[in-house]
């Protein structure tokens, strides 16, 4: 069996749904599990209702009726019939909003983020999973919840391994292993679900993940993301003219790909892949003739095209003793334990022998409080508007492309990796 993803964008509107059932077609006969995100921009949206509602600035109301008419027009161009079951589903998602947003907040943020936030997935599945019925494409909906449980960290919910693969033999597994000619299940993305039936998320962007954890709890072929580009890309386009489609990477690549910064697939995919050695694709939606990317652990092609991996705005700190000493172990201790009480996460590091610098992200709400708080033993400077570039497999053409019209204020090289904190010359 296989597991599909299809993201926020690919079912974005009524052609894109229909776009969906396109490709489940080719795969007739196939045992499918398919995980599916909010539509377009729902999750974002739901999270501006839900910041509403704690805020009690009367706009909440607002935002539950753009959400409704947005999912109803899709609706009204799927389905003929103003009496279609899909329309009971929909309303009965959204009843759900309707019921907490009558009263105060009762419990944490986080708690009511999740029971809000992941209705956005119970809506697109419901549509999708009656959209395929509707042109012939049998499939079965499965609540997440029944068979995805994780603890009750809400917004970053962690998977109970053990358990879920006790409910995912027991109620997914048969979908698979029984049908005879193929099965489809359509599944949510992103949400899991408590002991106690609340839900929870995975943390944004989670719906890749859920594809990998049932990927590893089902023992799976191979994982396949559709997305709206042709596959992983060496670059992100916004930041860089000509692209080249990776045809094929290791995990390894992927994970260090992902921790410097790379957008393409969360974090957290990769993981349960590696370990059960199921292969990833990353394939178009627009283009699903086309081969995508092969990600699984043959490392021969991961140095053939250099990656590079964009961070703008950032902010170089520098860190000195302010008596001109030495930066020694205790200092990067009570430096390191500031930078963990604020949660600012690092992206490089440096030190000489009078100074510790750092580079992180700079729109970050706690970051003046942070160097405020620095500064109560050191002395600090800092340099804001720079950019980061990370080159994987890079050589001195890519290093000169990257540096034009930049000054380089920190580098840093490993044999395979090339790290460079530039400023704008002009700047
Ligand atoms: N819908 C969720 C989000 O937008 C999860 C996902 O799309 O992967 O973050
Ligand atoms: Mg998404």
């Amino acid at each position: 069996m296989k597991v599909f993803k299809f993201g926020g964008a690919s079912v974005k509107d009524a052609a894109a749904v229909r776009n969906v059932g396109e490709i489940l077609k080719r795969f007739e006969g196939e045992n499918i599990a398919v995980v599916v995100s909010a539509m377009g921009k729902t999750t974002n949206a739901l999270e501006l209702l839900t910041r509403s509602y704690f805020d009690r600035d009367g706009q909440t109301e607002g935002h539950l009726n753009k959400l409704r008419a947005y999912h109803m027009a899709i609706l009204e161009e799927l389905f003929e019939s103003k009496n279609h079951p899909v329309y009971t589903d929909v309303n009965n998602a959204l009843v759900e909003i309707e019921w907490v947003i009558e009263d105060e907040p009762q419990r944490s943020f986080d708690f009511e983020y999740d029971q809000m936030v992941s209705v956005g997935e119970t809506l697109s599945t419901k549509i999708v999973s009656h959209y395929l019925k509707s042109v012939g494409v049998e499939n079965r909906w499965v609540d997440v919840r029944d068979v995805l449980r994780t603890d009750n960290t809400y917004r970053k919910a962690q998977v109970d391994w053990d358990m879920s693969r006790q409910l995912v033999d027991r109620f997914l597994k048969p979908n698979f292993t029984e049908a005879s000619n193929g099965g489809i299940t359509i599944s949510q993305g992103f949400v899991g679900g408590t002991s106690e039936n609340f839900s929870t998320t995975l943390g944004r962007e989670g719906s890749d993940y859920t594809a990998a954890i049932f990927a590893y709890l089902l023992d799976a072929k191979e994982v396949t993301i559709w997305k709206d580009v042709p596959g992983m890309l060496n670059a992100d386009p916004k930041y860089f003219d000509e692209t080249e489609k990776l045809n094929h990477i290791s995990y390894k690549e992927a994970i260090e790909l992902a921790y410097y910064g790379a957008t393409v697939i969360h974090p957290k995919t990769i993981k349960p892949l590696q370990n059960q050695g199921i292969p990833l694709r990353v394939r178009s939606f627009v283009d699903p003739e086309a081969e995508g990317t092969l990600i699984d652990q043959r490392t021969d092609s991961d140095s053939l095209i250099p990656s590079f991996i964009f961070k703008m705005n950032q902010t170089l700190i520098s860190i000195a003793p302010r008596d001109f000493s030495f930066i020694v172990e205790h200092n990067l201790r009570d430096i390191f334990e500031t930078f963990n009480r604020f949660g600012t996460t690092i992206n490089t590091m440096q030190n000489s022998a009078i100074s510790f610098s750092v580079s992180v992200d700079g729109e970050q709400e706690q970051l003046q409080e942070l160097i405020e708080a620095l500064k109560a033993d050191y002395a600090v400077r800092y340099n804001e508007a720079l950019e980061l570039v990370t080159i994987r497999h890079y050589d001195q053409a890519t290093m000169e492309r990257v540096t034009i019209g930049k000054k380089v204020l920190l580098e840093q090289r490993t044999r395979t990796t090339v790290r460079l904190l530039m400023q704008d010359e002009s700047a």
